[in-house]
């Protein structure tokens, strides 16, 4: 049997940053399996790219802070440049209620030192991004330091690196199941490639996290959700440093990226296929005539029906990251469920699961918010004061 110390079952954002975390800090025999031919197989390379701090959670909002600390620091790290374009995210409110929601979600932003993050009036809206109509806006939010990162630059950077402190990856090997001892720990993985021995599994594995779980008798509530973008032709009537912007209602956003315009808008899954991340064509001309009506120099750019993808978030049941070790197995790691910030939030995310491997705890931030038991009866699910943020 080959051995691993670790296992890390997904070779996405997520697994890759964990791998690279835990061999930073000198952890030998990190191995990552992951079925796929290469990397970027899973949602990591369907991920529009974008960062922000601006969230309504405090454990969120320090994650994106420690995040932001690794991003300015990526390149010394991993030799690899991360993308990070603070380019800012500007959220835009059409009631009393949704401005209500961005200024709660901003105090909690301020307490966790987030002092730059403002209210926008109408007129500051107009100078940040004076494509979109004003058309029922009331006012916003803005913080300058959100902005994008490049999401496969960040995933190479971290196999890269990890690679040069150690870490193996096997790709095509898919995880099939595990076997435990009679005090309920992990120690062998059964894979696509035969049995390893191991010492602890870490479960990375995005919106299939919940079936690589249950193949180790463990329950862990990750389910994927559809998310589709709908990509124009080639354009340059939005300069490419325009930050995100988003209406807070209804979550239709769109940014610039390569040359062309991104436009989500978050919808259902296809019925009875949790799995299906095809594109619906009636979806696309949706999302498109809220373009036209929002941002109306759209209205003379094609969208490109070829080029508009899908790609599932891996969502938990309160949207936030399921973090550390799964009740009922005290080797078996959870870093999944960051419900369409995984991303932006692996690299703090990374970091603090390598503490609580090597440490038994994390130290640089307080995650006990994050705690896979959290969802048992009785548990401290985390509630936001807005559904997107
Ligand atoms: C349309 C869209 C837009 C998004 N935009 C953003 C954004 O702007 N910012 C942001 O931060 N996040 C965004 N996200 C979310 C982000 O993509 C995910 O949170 C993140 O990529 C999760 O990374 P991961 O490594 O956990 O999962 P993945 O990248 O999916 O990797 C999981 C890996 O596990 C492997 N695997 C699964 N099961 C097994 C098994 N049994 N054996 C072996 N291997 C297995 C898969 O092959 C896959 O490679 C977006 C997602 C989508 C779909």
């Amino acid at each position: 049997m080959r051995p691993a110390a670790v296992a890390v079952v997904g070779g996405g954002v997520m697994g890759a940053s964990a791998a690279y975390h835990l061999a930073a800090r000198g952890h030998s025999g990190v191995v990552i399996l992951d079925r796929a031919d290469g990397p970027g197989a899973g949602s990591t390379a369907r991920a529009t790219g974008g960062y922000r701090a601006q969230y309504a959670t405090d454990v969120n909002v320090r994650l994106s802070l420690l995040t932001r600390e690794k991003l300015r620091r990526f390149a010394e790290d991993t030799g690899t440049d991360p993308g990070y374009q603070p380019a800012g995210y500007l959220w835009l409110a059409a009631t009393p209620a949704e401005l209500a929601a961005l200024g709660a979600a901003r105090e909690v932003q301020h307490a966790a030192g987030l002092r730059e993050a403002v209210e926008v009036s109408r007129r500051e809206i107009a100078r940040l991004n004076p494509a979109i109509s004003l058309d029922g806006v009331i006012g916003g939010a803005f913080f300058p330091s959100d902005g994008f990162i490049q999401p496969l630059k960040i995933l190479e950077g971290y196999l890269a690196a990890g690679a040069r402190h150690g870490v193996r990856v096997e790709w095509g090997v898919e995880v099939t199941g595990f076997g435990r001892d009679a005090g309920g720990r992990i120690v062998e993985v059964q894979t696509s490639r035969g049995p390893m021995s191991t010492d602890a599994v870490v479960d990375a594995a995005g919106p299939w996290a919940a079936q690589v779980a249950a193949r180790a008798g463990l329950a862990v509530p990750v389910t994927p959700l559809r998310r589709q973008i709908a990509i124009t032709a080639p354009c340059e009537v939005l300069p490419a440093d325009m930050p995100m912007t988003i209406w807070a209602g209804d979550g239709f956003h769109l940014r610039v990226r390569d040359g062309r315009v991104l436009l989500l808008w978050p919808s259902q899954g296809v019925p009875d296929r949790p799995f299906d991340a095809s594109v619906d064509p009636a979806w696309v001309d949706a999302v498109t005539a809220m373009a036209h009506a929002r941002v109306p120099v759209l209205r003379q750019v094609p969208i490109d029906r070829a080029s508009c993808r899908a790609g599932l978030y891996e969502m938990s049941p309160d949207k936030h990251a399921i973090l550390g070790a799964a009740p009922g197995c005290p080797n078996f790691y959870c870093i999944n469920g960051s419900s369409g910030h995984g991303v932006m939030h692996a690299p703090a995310l990374g970091h603090l699961l390598a503490e609580i491997i090597c440490d038994g705890r994390a130290s640089t931030l307080d995650v006990s918010r994050l705690d896979p038991g959290r969802f048992e009866a009785g548990g401290g699910a985390l509630n936001a004061v807005s559904e997107l943020l």
